[in-house]
C-alpha cells in the first residue's frame, strides 16, 4: 500500500473556515510529499443527515480533490471489534462499568494527571464483576502500563502526554474515537496524520495504542486552528463562517481559499500553486484571528 495523508471531518453540520483551513493543510502535506489524500468520514457520533454531502462539496469548492472512494466509519464496526478482541485477548482491556459522575468524584490515585481514570475498575473480582455487569452495560476500557508517552510532531516537535486507562468502546456499544482513529489510519495505509492541534494532547494515547496493535506511529502535524476575536477556536456562532454563509454575502470560494493560503504565509491562487511554496518550517506557530470577509451590502 502507498503512503497517503487525509482530512477525516465528523459530519456534524457544515465545514467552516478553520475546518476548511486545516484541510487545504493536510491536502498540501501530503500532495507535496508524493502521498495520496484520502478522506474519512468520522460518523461514529453526532452524524448530521446531509452534512457529508454539504462537506464534500466545500471541500471540493475550495480546490481539494480526494484519491479513491470515501470511507465511512459506520461501516468498519468489524475492524474495530477485531482489535478490541486482539487488545482483550492479551490482558490488554477491561470492563468499566463507572457513570461519568462516579469518575468526577472519584478520589484519583496520587500525582495521577487531571481528567485520568481513576481505575476503579481495573482489578474488579469476580464477585464485583458479576454483580455489577448485572448492574449496567459495560465499557471497555485499555489496561495502559505507562502513564505517559511521547510521540514527534513536524510542528511542536517531542510531545510528551498523558495516557491513561481510556475507553475503547463506549457502554452504548459505540467504538472510541482514539480506537477508531488508530485502525483506520492503519487499515487506510495513512502514515501522514495532519489535524488541528486541538487533537494534539490525546495523540500520545493513540500513538501508544498503535505500539500495542503493532501498528507504525504516523507523522504527526498538528497546525494551529482558526479563532475569534476573544481568542476562543472559531464555531458557527462567530457569524458568518461556511462557505454558504459566505457565498450569501457574495464572497466565492475562491476567495476564501486565497484568504486562508495568504493567511499561511502562502500565495493566493490553486493549491497546486502553493504546492510549491509550502515549507513546514516557515508556517505560522500561533491560532490565526478569523478577520471575517462579510461585505457591506450594496447601496
Ligand atoms: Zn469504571
Amino acid at each position: 500500500m502507498t503512503s497517503a495523508g487525509r482530512f477525516a471531518p465528523s459530519p456534524s453540520g457544515e465545514l467552516h473556515v478553520g475546518n476548511l483551513r486545516t484541510a487545504i493543510l493536510a491536502w498540501l502535506f501530503a500532495r507535496s510529499t508524493g502521498r495520496r489524500f484520502l478522506l474519512r468520514v468520522e460518523d461514529l457520533d453526532r452524524a448530521r443527515a446531509g452534512a457529508e454531502a454539504v462537506q464534500l462539496r466545500d471541500l471540493a469548492a475550495v480546490g481539494i480533490t480526494w484519491d479513491g472512494e470515501v470511507v465511512r466509519q459506520t461501516s468498519r464496526g468489524p475492524i474495530y471489534a477485531e482489535a478490541i478482541n486482539r487488545l482483550q485477548a492479551a490482558g490488554l482491556t477491561y470492563e468499566c462499568f463507572c457513570t461519568r459522575r462516579e469518575i468526577q468524584e472519584a478520589p484519583s490515585a496520587p500525582h495521577a494527571p487531571q481528567g485520568a481514570y481513576p481505575g476503579t475498575c481495573r482489578n474488579l473480582d469476580r464477585a464485583e464483576l458479576d454483580y455489577k455487569r448485572s448492574t449496567r452495560p459495560a465499557a471497555i476500557r485499555l489496561r495502559a502500563d505507562v502513564d505517559d508517552y511521547t510521540v514527534q510532531d513536524v510542528m511542536h516537535g517531542t510531545f510528551t502526554g498523558v495516557v491513561d486507562d481510556f475507553v475503547l468502546r463506549r457502554n452504548d456499544g459505540v467504538t472510541a474515537y482514539n480506537l477508531a482513529v488508530v485502525v483506520d489510519d492503519a487499515a487506510q495505509g495513512i502514515d501522514q496524520v495532519v489535524r488541528g492541534d486541538d487533537l494534539l494532547p490525546s495523540t500520545p494515547r493513540q500513538a501508544y495504542l498503535a505500539s500495542l496493535l503493532n501498528i507504525p506511529v504516523p507523522e504527526y502535524v498538528h497546525v494551529p486552528l482558526v479563532v475569534n476575536r476573544d481568542g476562543v477556536r472559531l464555531a458557527k456562532r462567530d457569524g458568518a463562517v461556511t462557505l454558504a454563509d459566505l457565498g450569501q454575502a457574495g464572497v466565492t470560494a475562491r476567495e476564501v481559499r486565497n484568504l486562508l493560503l495568504e493567511s499561511l504565509g502562502l500565495p493566493a491562487g490553486t493549491l497546486d500553486q502553493a504546492l510549491h511554496a509550502l515549507d513546514p518550517a516557515q508556517l505560522p506557530r500561533e491560532p490565526w484571528v478569523w478577520p471575517g470577509m462579510e461585505r457591506p451590502p450594496a447601496g
